[in-house]
């Protein structure tokens, strides 16, 4: 299997922040075979594993990764009745349509989005108030250690997945790779799915900084309620938000005064300020200083600590 294997493979490209060193190994997967053949190889060569799917949740070093980057590629999309059977590499802009042309309700938030089915099931991705998770049914995934130490594939349900906001068992470190997934859709008008997917992506490029580089959302929204009176005073939309279950990172980093600050080639975007953009060769140091600033200056203002969201290599 090792010479199946590409070496020194530069990893930028393959993440939406344009931002990476190089793979000592990389191995594109195609299907379950692939991967359960590739991790049984790094494992008798105690190669360490990392696995990637759209890279659109990831900041990687220049360093790059001193192991075997194995691309979940096994993009396989069979739809039966209100169920899809996907492979963990499945373009999930791609289910959003074709579910919708199906009729099919419950992945509209998906469209517009660059991940895979395996990188949003790992991270609970969401937006506009659905998860992925709303419609799991269940999951494949490789065990990473494996009793005796092999790799085997286990499925589970979704209870299993122990999803909360943006987390699953997946997330933990004991290692699982997802292979595959079967999801369970509401049946509902095409052309009403079809408008609910075009208000969301008019939402996006309203919102969103589209023009730039980045990974998406850089931290998770805190579910926190504030307290202080005098940052109730101060910033009235709180109460508001104390409401909800979460308040925005965007306009707490917003209202630190920190929306286009640059560090290198990296800047706090204008439009929206849980973002972080590439201008043009930042470098992953860059962003982390943006990070650390925006987590030193929120909790400062506000004594929230934010966790990121995009996955650090
Ligand atoms: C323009 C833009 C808009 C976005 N909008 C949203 C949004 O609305 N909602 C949202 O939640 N996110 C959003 N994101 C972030 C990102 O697209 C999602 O988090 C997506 O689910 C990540 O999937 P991925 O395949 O790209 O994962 P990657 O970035 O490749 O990987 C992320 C993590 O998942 C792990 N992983 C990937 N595949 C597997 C697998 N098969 N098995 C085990 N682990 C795996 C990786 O090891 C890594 O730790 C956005 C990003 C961009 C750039």
């Amino acid at each position: 299997m090792l010479h199946k294997f590409q070496k020194n493979i530069s990893l930028k490209n393959y993440t939406t922040f344009k931002i990476g060193g190089p793979a000592k190994y990389f191995f594109v997967a195609k299907n379950k075979d692939d991967l359960l053949n590739a991790i049984k190889t790094s494992k008798t060569l105690k190669l360490p594993i990392f696995i990637l799917g759209g890279g659109s949740n990831l900041l990687i070093s220049e360093k790059g990764f001193n192991g075997l980057v194995i691309k979940a590629d096994n993009s396989d999309i069979k739809l039966e009745g209100n169920k899809a059977f996907v492979g963990a590499g499945a373009n999930i802009t791609k289910l959003a349509y074709l579910t919708a042309e199906k009729g099919l309700s419950g992945f509209e938030w998906a469209a517009g989005v660059p991940g895979t089915v395996g990188g949003s099931i790992y991270g609970n991705a969401q937006a506009f108030g659905t998860k992925i998770s709303d419609v799991i049914e269940s999951v494949q995934a490789i065990n990473l250690k494996g009793p005796k130490g092999y790799p085997e594939i286990k499925e589970f349900t979704k209870e299993q997945c122990k999803f909360s906001l943006k987390n699953s068992i997946f997330k933990k470190p004991s290692g699982w790779v997802i292979v595959s997934a079967v999801l369970k859709f509401q049946s509902e008008s095409a052309e009403r799915i079809k408008d609910r997917i075009k208000g969301f992506l008019e939402y996006r490029r309203a919102k969103h900084p589209m023009t730039f580089p980045s990974a998406g959302s850089v931290f998770v929204n805190p579910e926190v309620k504030i307290k202080s009176k005098k940052l109730l005073e101060k910033f009235p939309e709180l109460s508001e938000y104390n409401k909800n279950k979460a308040i925005p990172a965007g306009y707490l980093i917003a209202s630190c005064g920190l929306a286009g600050k640059k560090i290198g080639g990296a800047q706090i975007s204008e439009k929206h300020a849980n973002f972080i953009v590439n201008l043009g060769g930042a470098k992953s140091k860059d962003v982390l200083l943006l990070i650390k600033l925006a987590q030193k200056k929120v909790k400062q203002k506000f004594n929230i600590n934010l966790k990121t969201e995009i996955q650090i290599l």
